[in-house]
Protein backbone atom coordinates (compact mmCIF):
# COMPACT_ATOMS: atom_id res chain seq x y z
CA UNK A 1 0.00 0.00 0.00
CA UNK A 2 1.17 3.23 -0.56
CA UNK A 3 0.30 6.55 1.10
CA UNK A 4 0.37 9.91 -0.93
CA UNK A 5 -0.13 13.35 0.78
CA UNK A 6 -1.23 15.25 -2.39
CA UNK A 7 -1.63 18.34 0.17
CA UNK A 8 -1.29 19.37 4.03
CA UNK A 9 2.15 18.53 4.59
CA UNK A 10 2.86 21.75 5.66
CA UNK A 11 -0.75 23.64 6.00
CA UNK A 12 -3.42 22.72 7.96
CA UNK A 13 -6.03 23.63 5.72
CA UNK A 14 -7.07 21.19 2.80
CA UNK A 15 -5.49 17.95 3.25
CA UNK A 16 -5.95 15.34 0.57
CA UNK A 17 -4.29 11.84 1.11
CA UNK A 18 -4.52 8.71 -1.15
CA UNK A 19 -3.96 4.99 -0.17
CA UNK A 20 -3.17 3.01 -3.20
CA UNK A 21 -3.13 -0.32 -3.52
CA UNK A 22 -3.35 -2.97 -7.15
CA UNK A 23 -4.52 0.25 -8.67
CA UNK A 24 -7.16 0.88 -6.80
CA UNK A 25 -7.27 4.58 -4.91
CA UNK A 26 -9.09 5.64 -2.07
CA UNK A 27 -8.68 9.33 -1.36
CA UNK A 28 -9.17 10.52 2.37
CA UNK A 29 -11.23 14.42 2.29
CA UNK A 30 -11.00 16.86 -0.58
CA UNK A 31 -11.51 20.70 1.35
CA UNK A 32 -10.50 23.92 1.39
CA UNK A 33 -7.43 25.86 1.83
CA UNK A 34 -7.93 28.08 5.15
CA UNK A 35 -7.80 32.01 4.17
CA UNK A 36 -4.84 33.61 5.83
CA UNK A 37 -2.33 30.47 4.88
CA UNK A 38 0.12 28.98 1.69
CA UNK A 39 -2.35 28.11 -1.32
CA UNK A 40 -1.22 25.78 -3.71
CA UNK A 41 -4.99 25.89 -5.82
CA UNK A 42 -6.73 23.69 -7.45
CA UNK A 43 -5.16 20.12 -7.98
CA UNK A 44 -5.18 17.94 -10.74
CA UNK A 45 -4.96 14.15 -9.40
CA UNK A 46 -5.18 10.89 -11.73
CA UNK A 47 -8.23 8.78 -10.15
CA UNK A 48 -9.77 11.92 -8.60
CA UNK A 49 -9.98 14.88 -10.52
CA UNK A 50 -9.54 13.23 -13.49
CA UNK A 51 -8.79 9.93 -15.20
CA UNK A 52 -10.46 6.33 -14.93
CA UNK A 53 -12.75 6.76 -11.75
CA UNK A 54 -13.75 3.55 -12.10
CA UNK A 55 -11.28 1.74 -9.07
CA UNK A 56 -11.57 5.15 -6.84
CA UNK A 57 -13.52 6.42 -4.13
CA UNK A 58 -13.31 9.62 -1.61
CA UNK A 59 -14.18 9.27 2.33
CA UNK A 60 -15.06 12.64 4.13
CA UNK A 61 -13.43 12.39 7.66
CA UNK A 62 -15.92 15.44 8.89
CA UNK A 63 -18.20 18.68 7.37
CA UNK A 64 -15.61 21.21 8.04
CA UNK A 65 -15.37 22.94 4.91
CA UNK A 66 -11.30 22.42 5.10
CA UNK A 67 -12.40 18.95 4.72
CA UNK A 68 -15.75 18.64 2.69
CA UNK A 69 -15.59 22.17 0.65
CA UNK A 70 -14.27 20.80 -2.61
CA UNK A 71 -16.32 18.29 -3.40
CA UNK A 72 -18.41 20.28 -5.95
CA UNK A 73 -15.39 20.43 -7.93
CA UNK A 74 -15.04 16.59 -8.09
CA UNK A 75 -16.82 14.73 -11.57
CA UNK A 76 -19.96 13.66 -10.26
CA UNK A 77 -19.35 9.83 -10.93
CA UNK A 78 -16.52 9.60 -8.29
CA UNK A 79 -18.10 7.77 -5.10
CA UNK A 80 -18.27 9.48 -1.92
CA UNK A 81 -18.62 8.29 1.23
CA UNK A 82 -19.33 10.13 4.70
CA UNK A 83 -21.02 9.78 8.23
CA UNK A 84 -24.90 9.15 8.17
CA UNK A 85 -25.63 12.01 10.76
CA UNK A 86 -22.44 14.72 9.34
CA UNK A 87 -24.44 14.54 6.01
CA UNK A 88 -27.85 15.21 7.40
CA UNK A 89 -26.34 18.40 9.09
CA UNK A 90 -24.59 19.56 6.05
CA UNK A 91 -27.68 19.13 4.56
CA UNK A 92 -29.35 21.55 7.04
CA UNK A 93 -26.08 24.02 6.72
CA UNK A 94 -26.25 23.79 2.97
CA UNK A 95 -29.69 24.41 2.63
CA UNK A 96 -29.56 26.96 5.19
CA UNK A 97 -26.77 29.10 3.03
CA UNK A 98 -28.02 28.37 -0.86
CA UNK A 99 -29.54 31.96 -0.86
CA UNK A 100 -26.74 33.01 -0.31
CA UNK A 101 -23.94 31.19 -1.59
CA UNK A 102 -25.11 29.11 -5.08
CA UNK A 103 -22.71 26.41 -4.47
CA UNK A 104 -24.44 25.07 -1.49
CA UNK A 105 -27.11 24.22 -4.12
CA UNK A 106 -24.49 22.07 -6.20
CA UNK A 107 -23.20 20.52 -2.89
CA UNK A 108 -27.07 19.81 -2.13
CA UNK A 109 -26.47 17.79 -5.16
CA UNK A 110 -23.43 15.65 -4.32
CA UNK A 111 -24.85 14.87 -0.20
CA UNK A 112 -27.77 13.29 -2.07
CA UNK A 113 -25.48 10.81 -3.94
CA UNK A 114 -23.28 10.37 -1.34
CA UNK A 115 -22.86 6.82 0.71
CA UNK A 116 -22.96 7.13 4.14
CA UNK A 117 -21.34 4.72 6.65
CA UNK A 118 -21.17 3.80 10.72
CA UNK A 119 -18.74 3.88 13.51
CA UNK A 120 -17.49 0.31 14.09
CA UNK A 121 -18.95 -1.25 11.11
CA UNK A 122 -16.02 -2.13 8.29
CA UNK A 123 -16.78 -2.12 4.78
CA UNK A 124 -14.85 -2.69 1.43
CA UNK A 125 -13.66 -0.56 -1.01
CA UNK A 126 -12.01 -3.08 -4.09
CA UNK A 127 -8.84 -4.23 -1.93
CA UNK A 128 -9.14 -1.88 1.31
CA UNK A 129 -11.10 -2.68 3.89
CA UNK A 130 -12.14 0.46 5.98
CA UNK A 131 -13.22 0.72 9.72
CA UNK A 132 -14.40 3.94 10.47
CA UNK A 133 -14.75 4.91 14.13
CA UNK A 134 -15.47 8.41 15.08
CA UNK A 135 -13.68 10.93 16.45
CA UNK A 136 -14.22 13.66 19.23
CA UNK A 137 -14.30 17.02 16.87
CA UNK A 138 -15.70 20.25 17.11
CA UNK A 139 -17.29 18.88 14.14
CA UNK A 140 -20.02 15.95 15.49
CA UNK A 141 -20.07 12.37 13.54
CA UNK A 142 -16.46 13.06 12.19
CA UNK A 143 -14.27 10.11 11.44
CA UNK A 144 -10.97 8.48 11.83
CA UNK A 145 -10.36 5.10 9.49
CA UNK A 146 -8.33 1.96 9.67
CA UNK A 147 -7.47 1.28 5.92
CA UNK A 148 -6.15 -2.19 5.62
CA UNK A 149 -5.39 -3.82 2.62
CA UNK A 150 -2.56 -6.88 1.36
CA UNK A 151 -2.09 -6.93 5.14
CA UNK A 152 -0.76 -3.49 5.79
CA UNK A 153 -3.09 -1.19 7.96
CA UNK A 154 -2.39 2.32 8.06
CA UNK A 155 -4.71 4.99 10.72
CA UNK A 156 -5.80 8.05 9.02
CA UNK A 157 -6.36 9.89 12.06
CA UNK A 158 -8.59 13.09 10.64
CA UNK A 159 -9.39 16.01 12.92
CA UNK A 160 -9.65 14.96 16.74
CA UNK A 161 -8.93 15.31 20.15
CA UNK A 162 -8.67 13.66 23.59
CA UNK A 163 -10.30 16.11 25.66
CA UNK A 164 -13.54 16.53 24.83
CA UNK A 165 -16.69 14.94 26.24
CA UNK A 166 -16.30 12.01 23.66
CA UNK A 167 -13.18 11.36 24.65
CA UNK A 168 -13.13 9.13 27.56
CA UNK A 169 -14.02 5.94 25.69
CA UNK A 170 -11.24 6.56 22.91
CA UNK A 171 -8.87 4.37 24.25
CA UNK A 172 -10.95 1.75 24.29
CA UNK A 173 -12.69 1.93 21.31
CA UNK A 174 -8.45 1.66 19.92
CA UNK A 175 -8.39 -1.16 21.65
CA UNK A 176 -11.17 -2.76 20.45
CA UNK A 177 -11.84 -1.78 16.67
CA UNK A 178 -8.41 -0.33 15.46
CA UNK A 179 -5.60 -2.34 18.14
CA UNK A 180 -2.08 -1.67 16.15
CA UNK A 181 -1.16 -0.38 12.82
CA UNK A 182 2.01 -0.09 10.50
CA UNK A 183 1.45 3.47 9.77
CA UNK A 184 0.02 6.52 11.30
CA UNK A 185 -1.24 9.46 8.87
CA UNK A 186 -1.74 12.10 11.96
CA UNK A 187 -3.19 15.86 11.81
CA UNK A 188 -0.54 17.79 13.60
CA UNK A 189 -2.56 21.14 14.01
CA UNK A 190 -1.43 22.13 17.43
CA UNK A 191 1.78 21.44 17.57
CA UNK A 192 2.60 25.49 17.50
CA UNK A 193 0.09 26.04 19.55
CA UNK A 194 0.89 24.45 22.83
CA UNK A 195 -1.34 26.03 25.66
CA UNK A 196 -4.39 25.54 22.68
CA UNK A 197 -6.37 23.25 24.78
CA UNK A 198 -6.40 24.51 28.19
CA UNK A 199 -9.50 23.95 29.08
CA UNK A 200 -12.00 20.52 28.69
CA UNK A 201 -15.01 21.26 27.06
CA UNK A 202 -17.10 19.87 30.74
CA UNK A 203 -15.07 23.05 32.54
CA UNK A 204 -16.04 25.36 29.65
CA UNK A 205 -20.13 23.83 30.36
CA UNK A 206 -19.55 25.01 34.05
CA UNK A 207 -18.10 28.37 33.44
CA UNK A 208 -20.77 29.15 30.90
CA UNK A 209 -23.48 28.34 33.49
CA UNK A 210 -21.80 30.41 36.35
CA UNK A 211 -21.66 33.16 33.60
CA UNK A 212 -25.56 32.79 32.76
CA UNK A 213 -26.61 32.68 36.27
CA UNK A 214 -24.20 36.31 37.24
CA UNK A 215 -25.44 37.83 34.21
CA UNK A 216 -28.96 36.60 35.45
CA UNK A 217 -28.67 38.43 38.99
CA UNK A 218 -27.15 41.00 37.39
CA UNK A 219 -30.49 41.72 35.36
CA UNK A 220 -28.49 40.79 31.87
CA UNK A 221 -29.23 38.62 29.09
CA UNK A 222 -26.60 36.61 27.69
CA UNK A 223 -26.15 36.30 23.74
CA UNK A 224 -23.75 33.70 22.47
CA UNK A 225 -22.11 33.78 19.24
CA UNK A 226 -20.22 30.23 17.99
CA UNK A 227 -20.34 28.04 14.86
CA UNK A 228 -24.21 26.28 14.31
CA UNK A 229 -22.52 23.11 13.37
CA UNK A 230 -19.88 22.72 16.48
CA UNK A 231 -22.27 20.36 18.37
CA UNK A 232 -20.58 19.79 21.66
CA UNK A 233 -20.51 23.53 22.45
CA UNK A 234 -23.88 24.08 21.51
CA UNK A 235 -25.53 21.37 23.91
CA UNK A 236 -23.28 22.44 26.49
CA UNK A 237 -24.44 25.73 26.58
CA UNK A 238 -28.15 24.36 26.20
CA UNK A 239 -27.38 22.26 29.25
CA UNK A 240 -25.80 25.02 31.23
CA UNK A 241 -28.47 27.48 30.49
CA UNK A 242 -31.23 23.92 31.71
CA UNK A 243 -29.14 23.81 35.05
CA UNK A 244 -29.22 27.61 35.44
CA UNK A 245 -32.92 27.46 34.93
CA UNK A 246 -32.47 29.92 32.48
CA UNK A 247 -34.74 30.17 29.11
CA UNK A 248 -32.60 29.18 26.20
CA UNK A 249 -33.12 30.80 22.50
CA UNK A 250 -32.45 29.38 19.30
CA UNK A 251 -33.77 30.30 15.97
CA UNK A 252 -35.30 27.54 13.40
CA UNK A 253 -32.17 26.43 11.35
CA UNK A 254 -30.12 25.76 14.97
CA UNK A 255 -33.27 24.11 16.71
CA UNK A 256 -32.90 21.61 13.19
CA UNK A 257 -29.82 21.28 13.94
CA UNK A 258 -30.13 20.01 17.01
CA UNK A 259 -32.99 17.73 16.12
CA UNK A 260 -30.92 16.13 13.82
CA UNK A 261 -28.39 14.75 16.63
CA UNK A 262 -31.49 14.03 19.59
CA UNK A 263 -33.29 12.37 16.50
CA UNK A 264 -30.38 10.36 15.12
CA UNK A 265 -28.95 6.72 16.17
CA UNK A 266 -25.63 7.95 16.50
CA UNK A 267 -24.25 5.97 19.84
CA UNK A 268 -23.36 8.88 21.37
CA UNK A 269 -26.73 10.33 21.19
CA UNK A 270 -27.40 8.01 24.02
CA UNK A 271 -25.29 10.34 26.49
CA UNK A 272 -28.00 12.91 28.17
CA UNK A 273 -25.88 16.11 26.37
CA UNK A 274 -27.04 15.50 23.32
CA UNK A 275 -30.14 14.70 24.77
CA UNK A 276 -32.91 17.47 25.44
CA UNK A 277 -34.46 18.20 29.35
CA UNK A 278 -37.04 19.19 30.95
CA UNK A 279 -37.44 22.34 28.87
CA UNK A 280 -36.52 22.11 25.29
CA UNK A 281 -34.67 25.09 23.26
CA UNK A 282 -37.47 27.74 22.53
CA UNK A 283 -37.30 28.58 18.75
CA UNK A 284 -37.78 32.74 17.40
CA UNK A 285 -40.22 32.47 14.70
CA UNK A 286 -38.83 34.30 11.34
CA UNK A 287 -41.16 36.62 10.23
CA UNK A 288 -42.73 35.63 6.97
CA UNK A 289 -42.10 39.13 5.50
CA UNK A 290 -39.16 40.74 6.80
CA UNK A 291 -36.38 38.39 6.20
CA UNK A 292 -34.29 40.99 8.37
CA UNK A 293 -36.84 40.47 11.26
CA UNK A 294 -38.24 37.67 13.24
CA UNK A 295 -41.97 37.28 14.17
CA UNK A 296 -42.28 38.98 17.80
CA UNK A 297 -45.15 40.18 19.60
CA UNK A 298 -45.24 43.47 21.26
CA UNK A 299 -44.92 42.03 25.14
CA UNK A 300 -41.93 39.64 24.02
CA UNK A 301 -38.71 42.05 24.35
CA UNK A 302 -39.60 43.17 27.71
CA UNK A 303 -40.58 39.52 28.94
CA UNK A 304 -36.99 38.27 27.62
CA UNK A 305 -35.80 40.93 29.35
CA UNK A 306 -37.99 40.47 32.72
CA UNK A 307 -36.79 36.34 32.73
CA UNK A 308 -33.83 36.39 31.44
CA UNK A 309 -32.68 34.53 28.69
CA UNK A 310 -29.32 32.62 26.74
CA UNK A 311 -29.98 33.40 23.02
CA UNK A 312 -27.51 32.01 20.31
CA UNK A 313 -27.24 34.30 17.92
CA UNK A 314 -25.94 34.67 14.56
CA UNK A 315 -24.42 37.84 12.88
CA UNK A 316 -27.56 38.49 10.75
CA UNK A 317 -29.59 41.46 10.74
CA UNK A 318 -32.48 39.18 12.04
CA UNK A 319 -30.48 38.53 15.20
CA UNK A 320 -28.82 42.52 15.70
CA UNK A 321 -32.75 43.86 14.99
CA UNK A 322 -34.12 41.72 17.56
CA UNK A 323 -31.36 42.48 20.03
CA UNK A 324 -31.93 46.01 19.54
CA UNK A 325 -35.66 45.43 20.32
CA UNK A 326 -34.53 43.62 23.71
CA UNK A 327 -34.57 46.12 26.59
CA UNK A 328 -31.86 45.89 29.27
CA UNK A 329 -28.49 45.45 29.23
CA UNK A 330 -26.93 42.50 27.96
CA UNK A 331 -23.36 40.47 27.28
CA UNK A 332 -22.21 39.50 24.23
CA UNK A 333 -20.17 36.12 24.17
CA UNK A 334 -17.83 34.94 21.56
CA UNK A 335 -17.32 31.38 21.71
CA UNK A 336 -14.66 30.58 18.51
CA UNK A 337 -11.76 31.51 17.36
CA UNK A 338 -11.14 35.67 17.91
CA UNK A 339 -9.45 35.42 14.13
CA UNK A 340 -13.19 36.18 12.97
CA UNK A 341 -12.89 39.62 14.85
CA UNK A 342 -9.55 40.89 14.36
CA UNK A 343 -9.10 43.73 12.05
CA UNK A 344 -6.68 43.40 9.23
CA UNK A 345 -6.51 39.46 8.59
CA UNK A 346 -7.62 37.48 5.62
CA UNK A 347 -10.34 35.55 8.02
CA UNK A 348 -11.95 38.80 9.17
CA UNK A 349 -15.82 38.36 9.33
CA UNK A 350 -17.30 42.31 9.11
CA UNK A 351 -20.50 40.65 9.69
CA UNK A 352 -19.45 39.17 12.94
CA UNK A 353 -17.53 41.96 13.88
CA UNK A 354 -20.07 44.52 13.60
CA UNK A 355 -22.73 42.12 15.44
CA UNK A 356 -20.40 41.50 18.22
CA UNK A 357 -19.69 45.26 18.64
CA UNK A 358 -16.92 46.53 20.83
CA UNK A 359 -18.18 45.04 24.13
CA UNK A 360 -18.15 41.57 24.02
CA UNK A 361 -16.15 38.37 26.10
CA UNK A 362 -14.32 35.86 24.59
CA UNK A 363 -15.63 32.69 25.65
CA UNK A 364 -14.33 29.04 24.79
CA UNK A 365 -12.51 29.88 22.13
CA UNK A 366 -9.35 28.51 23.29
CA UNK A 367 -10.61 24.75 23.93
CA UNK A 368 -9.69 23.43 20.55
CA UNK A 369 -11.39 20.86 18.53
CA UNK A 370 -7.65 19.21 17.58
CA UNK A 371 -5.57 17.25 19.86
CA UNK A 372 -2.82 18.76 22.49
CA UNK A 373 0.92 17.48 21.86
CA UNK A 374 0.42 15.52 25.76
CA UNK A 375 -2.59 13.68 24.12
CA UNK A 376 -0.75 12.81 21.27
CA UNK A 377 2.13 10.80 23.04
CA UNK A 378 -0.89 8.95 24.62
CA UNK A 379 -2.63 8.17 21.38
CA UNK A 380 1.24 6.95 19.52
CA UNK A 381 1.36 4.09 22.70
CA UNK A 382 -1.85 2.62 21.91
CA UNK A 383 -1.36 2.60 18.08
CA UNK A 384 2.65 1.59 18.35
CA UNK A 385 2.93 2.37 14.13
CA UNK A 386 6.31 1.78 12.87
CA UNK A 387 5.85 5.45 10.49
CA UNK A 388 3.88 8.78 11.28
CA UNK A 389 3.05 10.99 8.49
CA UNK A 390 2.05 14.69 10.12
CA UNK A 391 -0.28 16.04 7.84
CA UNK A 392 -2.89 19.38 8.78
CA UNK A 393 -0.31 21.06 10.11
CA UNK A 394 1.99 24.62 9.38
CA UNK A 395 4.96 23.28 11.11
CA UNK A 396 6.11 19.66 10.59
CA UNK A 397 9.49 20.26 11.67
CA UNK A 398 8.46 21.03 15.58
CA UNK A 399 5.98 17.47 15.36
CA UNK A 400 9.15 15.73 14.25
CA UNK A 401 11.65 17.43 17.07
CA UNK A 402 8.96 16.77 19.52
CA UNK A 403 8.37 13.04 18.69
CA UNK A 404 11.52 11.82 16.34
CA UNK A 405 13.67 10.34 19.28
CA UNK A 406 10.78 8.11 20.28
CA UNK A 407 8.70 7.26 17.15
CA UNK A 408 9.55 7.22 13.44
CA UNK A 409 8.34 10.42 11.80
CA UNK A 410 7.70 10.73 8.27
CA UNK A 411 8.03 14.03 6.80
CA UNK A 412 6.59 14.30 3.76
CA UNK A 413 6.40 16.94 0.94
CA UNK A 414 3.28 18.03 -1.15
CA UNK A 415 3.11 15.29 -3.50
CA UNK A 416 5.23 12.99 -1.99
CA UNK A 417 4.62 9.23 -1.05
CA UNK A 418 5.16 6.50 1.17
CA UNK A 419 5.48 2.89 0.91
CA UNK A 420 4.00 0.34 3.33
ZN1 LIG B 1 -12.24 19.95 11.55
ZN1 LIG C 1 -9.44 20.45 9.58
Amino acid sequence: MTITIHRGTKQIGGCVTEYEHDGWHLFVDYGEELPGGPKSGDLEVEGLTHGDLSKSALLITHYHGDHIGCITKLPKELKIYMGDVARNIQTALSNHLKSVNLLHEEMLERLKLMQTFKEGKAFPIGPFNIMPITADHSAFDAYAFKITADGHSAYHSGDFRMHGFRSSKFPEVIKKFIGKVDCVVCEATNISRPNATSKTESALQRDFKSLFMENKKAHKGTVVYLSSTNIDRLFALYHAALEAKIPFYVDGYQREIMDIIVNSDSIWTKSPLYQYGEYEPKVLIYDKYDKDKFYVSDSFPQFLSDKGYVLVARANKRFDNLLKQIPGEKVKVLSMWDGYVREGTETYNENLARSLGDDYVSHGWHTSGHVDMKDLCEFFNLLHPKAIIPIHTDAPDKFSEAFEKEWPVVLLNDGGFYTL
